[in-house]
């Protein structure tokens, strides 16, 4: 079709005269950053906005890259929900650390390639040196342990159950495997066991005790039937800190069962692993160090942008069973000291994710870290002492992981009309834009879930939004 074919270099400078222009627009945008606080957190695109965005099409000529940019601005980013607003209380969500965002940027700018070590070695150490610092929480032996960074908790569960699947079973034991997990489990535990194609009847869920932690007994007792009737149990799957209720499972307990069967004892920490960083509640997670792999996710606790998660395991050898392949195009940039990222997890292209990491841990130091946990734990007190000093708030799951459960309950109102009650109540403080709440589901309760890891959240905000739910609450029961 080309005798000869040259890409248009005026276009190229053209391109980057126009990212020029936009450069003040992004230092905008970075300290926008500053205000957040003063901005409502959701508004959503009108039902008109969203149509005329869907209008747009793909252009066979480019298009002035200014306008491009405005577009994004009126329709994407300024319409979105603002999840690192300090009142933002619902999921796991966090205050995203401005040197995070710098390190995400170069990191962006200069695009090194994470799959192979010798093309940005001092990269790769920085994930070695990451890995082997958040592992050292979980006591991994520094001389074995070892991990990598991939997009989320789920991946990286996902990755440890292939790990877990290759040192404990057989490939043609597959059938016959069986995994134990609670019913507060991450719904991305099931997702992973299901993408992996393990049976339903292969994934034992055991309902949780009334602190919604596993029951070791039923672990136990289930495991002991699964090989009675020939089946071969090869996972179990703890949390730390479970998206509900923050809940941690008793995990010296279960690593006892997990080696006394021999089981893969994988712990799910993608939200509350950040805790082992705090000297005070380090201790609430005792006995992680008998697990084989932990998911720790920093784009939730450790004030990483997405997406920020770790996969550490106490024998890094384990990943390279699961994960290594040698195609003959990637021998001259395969690296003998130190391995590969492709090597060790089910990625190759990929960013690397633990230049942001690195970057805020330098910047602010462990000490502040720790602070960080130590407040949010603080503020989740906060939330129960407030609702404590009124009246008619029952309190479902107590704080942990700075996470809290409460509900409005008056009495004389049915389970059904205390459901729909409580709904209400956090769709009305949602509308004001104040804060951001959502419900989940408790022993088919609806409860109002807080969780309190922002680091920018303050005293204030906490209790204006507790007397906002009151004031909402008493309101609606005016009008039952
Ligand atoms: C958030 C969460 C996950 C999922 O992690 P992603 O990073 O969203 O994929 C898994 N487990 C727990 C306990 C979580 O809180």
């Amino acid at each position: 079709m080309f005798d000869r074919f040259e890409f248009d270099k005026k276009s190229i400078d053209e391109q980057y005269r126009q990212l020029n222009s936009l450069q003040k627009r992004l230092y905008e945008a970075i300290d926008s950053h500053k205000t957040i606080r003063e901005k409502p957190i959701f508004i959503p695109p009108s039902k008109e906005e969203i149509e005329e965005f869907e209008k747009i099409g793909i252009p066979f000529e480019g298009r002035d890259a200014v306008e491009v940019e405005e577009e994004l601005m009126k329709y994407v980013f300024t319409k979105q929900a603002l999840v690192q607003h300090p009142r933002f209380f619902s999921f796991v969500a966090s205050a995203v650390s401005p040197y995070s965002l710098a390190g995400s940027i170069l990191t962006d700018i200069y695009n090194p390639n994470a799959g192979s070590f010798i093309l940005s070695p001092c990269a790769g150490i920085i994930e070695e040196k990451m890995c082997k610092w958040l592992a050292s929480y979980a006591g991994y032996p520094e001389e074995t342990s070892g991990g990598v960074f991939l997009s989320g908790g789920s991946i990286s569960t996902l990755s440890a159950i292939i790990a877990g699947r290759i040192n404990k079973l057989d490939e043609f034991d597959i059938p016959k495997g069986v995994a134990y997990l609670s019913d507060q489990a991450h719904s991305s535990v099931r997702k992973a066991l299901k993408m992996l194609g393990f049976r339903k009847d292969q994934v034992v869920i055991l309902p949780t005790n009334q602190d919604f932690k596993m029951d070791v007994k039923l672990l136990e007792d289930a495991i002991i039937k699964d090989k009675k009737e020939g089946k071969i149990p090869f996972l179990v799957v703890a949390t730390l800190g479970t998206t509900n209720t923050g809940t941690i499972d008793p995990l010296s307990d279960i690593g006892d069962i997990a080696s006394k069967y021999n089981l893969w004892f994988h712990v799910d920490g993608a939200f509350g692993a950040s805790s082992l960083i705090s000297p005070i509640y380090r201790n609430l997670s005792k006995g992680i160090e008998k697990s084989d792999s932990l998911t720790w996710d920093a784009h939730k606790w450790l004030m990483q942008t997405y997406s920020c998660s770790a996969l550490l395991v106490k024998n890094k050898q384990t990943l390279l069973d699961a994960f290594v392949e040698h195609p003959e195009y990637l021998e001259d940039v395969s690296s003998t000291d130190h391995i590969n990222g492709w090597d060790k997890g089910p990625e190759m292209s990929r960013p690397h994710r633990a230049i942001k990491l690195w970057f805020t841990v330098q910047a602010t130091g462990v000490k502040l870290l720790e602070d960080l946990i130590d407040y949010s734990f603080y503020n989740a007190k906060i939330v129960e002492q407030e609702l404590e000093k009124r009246d008619n708030w029952e309190i479902i799951s107590k704080p942990s992981c700075g996470t809290i459960n409460f509900r409005y309950a008056p009495k004389g109102l049915s389970l059904e009309q205390l459901n729909e009650f409580n709904v209400d109540i956090t769709k009305k403080i949602n509308e004001d834009g104040y804060a951001y709440i959502v419900t989940t589901t408790l022993n088919e309760m609806k409860t109002i879930r807080m969780c309190m890891i922002n680091a920018n959240s303050t005293e204030e905000d906490i209790i204006n939004t507790i007397d906002m739910l009151d004031k909402i609450a008493k309101e609606l029961l005016a009008q039952y």
